[in-house]
């Protein structure tokens, strides 16, 4: 039985990992679940996410089907903020995983979709669902499910005691800079040396107290170890498709829509320029069409580089469409243009710049008595280098893969 949960909390708090986490203790006892669980991230630009648009999937092999779905509904009930504005939790039981539903992933974690789509496919397979009031959490819970991780991470989310939701988490920060230095880049997305903080506990009155993120489970298992904290209630595993870019779509800036992530490539035809508020813009062009791009304020030290760009640099800009623009959460400079300033020119014997000799006369040495008609073009040194560049921890999309995973030479890792 493969079971999938989504939308299950609100801004007040609770947490559809937590929620998950519950269940499958409480479906021990009727079966054995297959580990680890996956945790799922979707589409970024899904309106009505609470935070990182995440849903729940994991597989049980057990002979009670018919209990197991009714412990799944109750904990669901238990567990779920009902009173939530935006929350319309979505539980689906398959027999097995379709092609239709691992295609309904690849859609999910890219575009919008509708409600009716994922209750189409439910349908039609006759598979046993429950939608609680608008049922959204649906699309979440059968995508999660379909989820055939090609490139897959890990995560480790610890939680708390309920005694203490609501309350600063108690953390030994120095042992989590130490966790990060002695397991990266088996784990990343710790912390962010670079802006001084730690990234990998949330701020919010949810369950969670902190996940470790990686590629190598040893590394996360010991960077648990070494870091110091409140007491954990309890902890899972997670197989995730974060740091993979499963979001982006290879395409052209003609075809590019909102709501919708990419790796788009073109010519810089606007210099960066800075607006209040610390954000960053520029547009591309790949001859045909041209799209504005951003680095918002957020992406702090990314911004320095976005803002040595010049018109003629060719890149390859990687992030989510919104109101026309490109937010960026990666780039690859492809080509950097060559820069040139026109100088009067040297004068050939003594070597000194010449001096104008007034108006459309050319130059001239005084000491030398040489002449000359044109400028000089010199080349600017670019402050830049060509390769991969990417937002610093602190700024990143759970779905944005990171350099460090990426193996490409010229890459520039942010941390
Ligand atoms: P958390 O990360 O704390 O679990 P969340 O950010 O995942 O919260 P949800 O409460 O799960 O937010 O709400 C996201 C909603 O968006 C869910 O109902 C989910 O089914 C729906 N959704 C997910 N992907 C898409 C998509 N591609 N198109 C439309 N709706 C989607």
């Amino acid at each position: 039985m493969f079971i999938g949960v989504d939308d299950t909390d609100s801004d007040k708090g609770l947490c559809t990992t937590y929620l998950a986490a519950v269940l499958m203790k409480r479906l021990e006892p009727l079966g054995n679940i297959r580990s680890p669980p996956k945790l799922i991230r979707l589409n970024p630009c899904a309106r009505f996410k609470t935070r990182g648009n995440a849903a729940v999937a994991f597989e049980l092999e057990t002979d009670r089907p018919e209990e197991a779905r009714e412990t799944a509904l109750q904990t669901v009930v238990e567990f779920s903020d009902l009173s939530g504005e935006n929350t319309n939790p979505g539980l689906v039981a398959a027999d097995k995983r379709t092609p239709e539903m691992k295609e309904f992933y690849q859609r999910a974690v890219k575009e919008i979709l509708e409600i009716c789509e994922a209750k189409e496919i439910l349908d039609e397979h006759g598979v046993w669902y429950r939608g609680f009031k608008k049922g959204r959490g649906l699309i979440g819970a059968l995508a999660a499910i379909g989820a055939d991780l090609s490139d897959h991470t890990y995560e480790l989310i610890a939680y708390r005691h309920k005694k203490n939701w609501g309350t600063p988490r108690k953390i030994d920060w120095d042992t989590v800079w130490d966790a990060d230095r002695q397991t990266y880049p088996g784990t990343w997305d710790t912390v962010d040396s670079h802006n001084r903080r730690v990234v990998f506990a949330p701020h919010s009155s949810d369950p969670v107290l902190f996940g470790i993120r990686g590629d190598d489970i040893a590394s996360i298992k010991r960077a648990f170890d070494i870091i110091r904290s409140e007491p954990v209630e309890r902890r899972v595993l997670y197989l995730t498709n974060q740091g993979t870019d499963a979001h982006i779509i290879q395409g052209e800036i003609a075809g590019a829509i909102d709501d919708q992530s990419y790796r788009l490539t073109g010519r810089v035809i606007e210099a960066p320029r800075a607006i209040d508020g610390g954000h960053t813009f520029f547009s591309i062009s790949d001859g045909d069409c041209s799209m504005a791009c951003a680095a918002f304020e957020p992406t702090k030290n990314f911004r320095y580089i976005i803002n040595k760009l010049a018109p003629g640099d060719l890149v390859e800009v990687y992030g989510a469409v919104r109101d026309g623009t490109l937010n960026i959460e990666k780039m690859n400079i492809l080509e950097l243009a060559e820069l040139a300033v026109l100088e009067a020119p040297i004068c050939p014997s003594c070597k000194r710049r010449m001096e104008s000799a007034g108006k459309n006369q050319g130059y001239r040495c005084r000491r030398c008595k040489t002449k000359a008609q044109d400028r000089e073009r010199k080349v600017q040194p670019r402050d830049l280098e060509d390769g991969f560049y990417e937002v610093p921890p602190c700024a990143r999309r759970h779905l944005s893969k990171q350099l460090i995973r990426m193996k490409v030479p010229g890459a520039h890792p942010s941390r």
